[in-house]
């Protein structure tokens, strides 16, 4: 039998467990061909690494040159045309013609979607915009800093408030904490409005720390002469802004049409299979308009249920499992503490997201978290199937 083949566009948390299920469960039956514009793959938690933990860019890649597995074939190249009628895909370097589609691009950030912040903010949601502001929290000896949300939905929902609890230890470290005030504005009701516990336990934190917290506020504008961040009610000065930019699907899906129907400029999908309204095409991960939070390990069962998917349609067997937007994710608190919040977005009748308090035994157990997955997407052996 003729191998199909299955094209997936992004090698990210999405792509690689896709890449490795079909690997595990179809490596007879179809040819997959992975292809990335990057020459490896960094968690998003390794940028908090990058800013707090001194490590380099370098030590938190894992190079894609890694990747054994087997009919799974990388290529490196940058994609500049998607047509999902014809599932035709053009990159810098080929053209493809595919039997299977499967778009795992990720977000893309938008800062100029806030003026002055391009000008005057620092990020940490790219790993060179992690290394910058940790060189500029080097030359920081105190004053306001001030986190703001621009936009929602953002990448891991809880990543701005790990982020605070870590400036916050670094700050102590140094000694300096005392002179600075640091604050968050977020256009939320709270920080995980889905896990009222969890909220509850980083607001709690973030106080005990001397945090100040500001839900329910929109930030509009910055102006890099003053150092002011206008928000909808008021102004608020700072000597060091640090925003979570605007998301938005990267250019090449934009001018694919794939975001008609989609809410907000993500890709419509189909929330219980993924697959958008071309046939043999799935969206997964950050950039489908699936009702789940942009974070990994959503992706991650978003790819498991296209790879079930696939089989059904290739054996002509019935597809019963459905995608339940079910993931942990791990909550840096500082000091080696982790906590943990179990989500379920769709397999009950309302999403449900118990929240386990921060210990360093979570700590440990987010390390093993990351362990698995370099081992399973990039060298798990035909002997370990
Ligand atoms: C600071 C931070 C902390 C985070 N912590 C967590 C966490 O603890 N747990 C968790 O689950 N998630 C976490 N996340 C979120 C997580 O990183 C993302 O949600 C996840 O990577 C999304 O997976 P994806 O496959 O959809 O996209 P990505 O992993 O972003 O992969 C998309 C891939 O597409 C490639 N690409 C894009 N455009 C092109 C193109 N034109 N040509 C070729 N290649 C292209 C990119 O290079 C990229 O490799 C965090 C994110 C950040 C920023």
């Amino acid at each position: 039998m003729k191998k199909k083949t299955v094209l997936i566009l992004g090698a990210g948390f999405g792509g690689l467990e896709l890449a490795a299920r079909l690997s595990d469960d179809l490596a007879d039956e179809v040819h997959v061909i992975l292809i990335d514009h990057n020459d490896g793959f960094t968690f998003g938690f390794s940028k908090l690494d990058v800013l707090f933990a001194n490590h380099t860019p370098e030590e938190v890649r894992i190079p894609y040159a890694e990747l054994t597995r087997p009919g799974v074939e990388f290529r490196q190249e940058h994609i500049t045309s998607i047509d999902p009628a014809t599932r035709r895909v053009a990159t810098d370097q080929s053209d493809y013609q595919t039997d299977i589609l499967v778009i795992a691009l990720g977000a893309d950030y938008e800062p100029e979607a806030t003026p002055g912040f391009s000008e005057d903010g620092h990020d940490f949601y790219t790993v060179d915009g992690a290394a910058r502001l940790r060189d500029r929290l080097t030359e920081f000896t105190g004053g306001t800093i001030v986190l703001g949300i621009l936009s929602v939905p953002f990448k891991c929902p809880p990543a701005p408030y790990e982020a605070l609890l870590l400036l916050h230890a670094h700050l102590v470290e140094r000694g300096i904490r005392d002179a600075a005030t640091i604050k968050v504005i977020s256009p939320m009701p709270s920080p995980i409005p889905v896990s009222p516990e969890t909220s509850e336990s980083l607001i709690t934190a973030m106080a005990e720390r001397g945090i100040i917290y500001r839900p329910d506020t929109k930030i509009r504008s910055l102006d890099p002469n003053q150092h002011l961040v206008h928000t909808d009610t008021d102004t608020v000065p700072y000597d060091l802004f640090i925003g979570i930019p605007k998301h938005r699907v990267p250019g090449v899906i934009d001018a694919s049409g794939l975001t008609a129907g989609g809410s907000d400029g993500w890709i419509a999908v189909d929330p219980a299979t993924l697959a958008t309204k071309h046939a043999g095409v799935y969206a997964i991960g950050d950039c489908a308009d699936a009702p789940v939070p942009r974070a990994g390990v959503y992706a991650e069962d978003a790819a498991r249920t296209v790879a079930a998917h696939i089989a059904a349609q290739l054996h002509g067997t019935p597809f019963t499992a459905k995608y339940s937007g079910r993931g942990v994710c791990y909550i840096e608190f500082g000091d080696g503490q982790v906590g943990k919040v179990e989500a379920d977005f769709l397999s009950g009748p309302k999403p449900t997201a118990p929240f386990i308090g921060p210990s360093t035994d979570l700590a440990d157990e987010k390390a093993e978290f990351a362990n698995t997955r370099r081992h399973r997407w990039f060298s798990r052996s035909e002997a370990e199937r």
